[in-house]
């Protein structure tokens, strides 16, 4: 089995810079594995702007900002990466099992980073009665379906959830000549960035409901409405508040989870030479820090492969 000195699964921002990072501290045999055909994670699909103020002082788009980190990553040729290439399995010993077109491979690494970002959190972790018509995606399905598939799911929206990604969706179905009929928040406040909330509903004039949930969802083949409810402050609802919003779309958008399947197969507690980084690592609100701290990471790696 062939062993690398530094492989890093995932190729979205916190990989990138891991990788950038590591190489400038020394380290030059590195294997960049993303189960996509692109790198830039899931920045590629959100080409709103609002990136790289921090990092660059400069306001970019999702993959304006990738783009920067892609070209200074394809300049080094000490960072080999794979593309269509899925780690399936993962060892305490560091053993890596990827599916890439044609071939199953099996590597060994003297160190690991992984940046495997998160996943949106579903309707079923949020507990919502009723049917299960077509219609019902969490917010970033529905964005990639705009932003890189080219297509509408959707005319009249209802938003569960006021987290930045349905924010940003709640606009853009607007932008595509979408209705969105309401945001629900279970919470007395927004979940998301006040900038979100201001440039993407308020400007639009969007009716946000906040303590209120969705009770049910009606529909048989596809959504045709839902119920909403007024809850109080211990998350109960207010009996006789009911009321029923007309739609063909229900968004999820109620917070995100670290992707971390392969650390679990591997075992699940903090593992010698393994790192962790981005939204694997913990959900952040900006990606500029996920750069950042990334870049920190790839530091401390390449440290570790010093003394290994
Ligand atoms: C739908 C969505 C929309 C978002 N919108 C915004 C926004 O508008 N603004 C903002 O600042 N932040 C946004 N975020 C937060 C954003 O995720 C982070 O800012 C940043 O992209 C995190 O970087 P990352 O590299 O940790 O994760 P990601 O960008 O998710 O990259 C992880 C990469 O790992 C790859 N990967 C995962 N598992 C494997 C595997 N087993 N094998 C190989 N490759 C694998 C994935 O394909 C992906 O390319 C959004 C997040 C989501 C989920």
């Amino acid at each position: 089995m062939i062993t690398r000195d530094l492989v890093i699964i995932g190729g979205g921002p916190a990989g990138m810079a891991a990788a950038i990072s590591a190489h400038e501290n020394g380290v030059r045999d590195i294997l960049l594995l993303e189960r996509d055909q692109y790198l830039g994670g899931i920045l590629n699909q959100c080409v709103h702007t609002g990136f790289g103020l921090e990092y660059f002082k400069e306001v970019l788009t999702g993959p304006e900002y990738a783009g920067r980190f892609i070209k200074k990553l394809s300049a080094v040729p000490a960072i080999e990466v794979s593309l269509k290439s899925f780690c399936v399995s993962l060892t305490r010993e560091k053993e890596i099992t990827y599916i890439r077109p044609g071939a199953l491979e099996r590597i060994r690494a003297k160190a690991l980073v992984m940046a495997t970002g998160c996943r949106e959190k579903t309707r079923e972790m949020t507990h919502i009665a009723g049917t299960r018509p077509a219609g019902i995606f969490s917010a970033g399905l529905a964005q990639k379906l705009i932003n890189i598939e080219g297509l509408l799911p959707g005319r009249e929206i209802v938003i569960s959830g006021s987290g930045d990604i349905g924010l940003i969706m709640a606009r853009r179905f607007l932008l595509e000549g979408a209705k969105v009929n309401a945001v629900i928040e279970i919470q007395s406040t927004t979940r998301g960035l006040l900038r979100n909330v201001v440039q993407c509903v308020e400007d639009f004039e969007i009716p946000v409901y906040y303590n209120h949930r969705i009770s049910r969802i009606r529909g048989r083949d596809r959504v045709e409405a839902v119920d909403v409810v007024k809850v109080d402050e211990k998350f109960n609802d207010v009996k006789g508040s009911d009321f029923r919003i007309s739609c063909d779309t229900v968004l999820i958008s109620v917070g995100l989870i670290p992707e971390n399947e392969l650390i679990e197969m591997a075992g699940g507690m903090p593992i010698d030479g393994i790192f962790q980084c981005g939204n694997s690592l913990r959900v952040y609100d900006i990606v500029d820090s996920v750069s950042k701290d990334s870049a920190e990471t790839g530091r401390a790696a390449a440290e570790y492969l010093k003394n290994a």
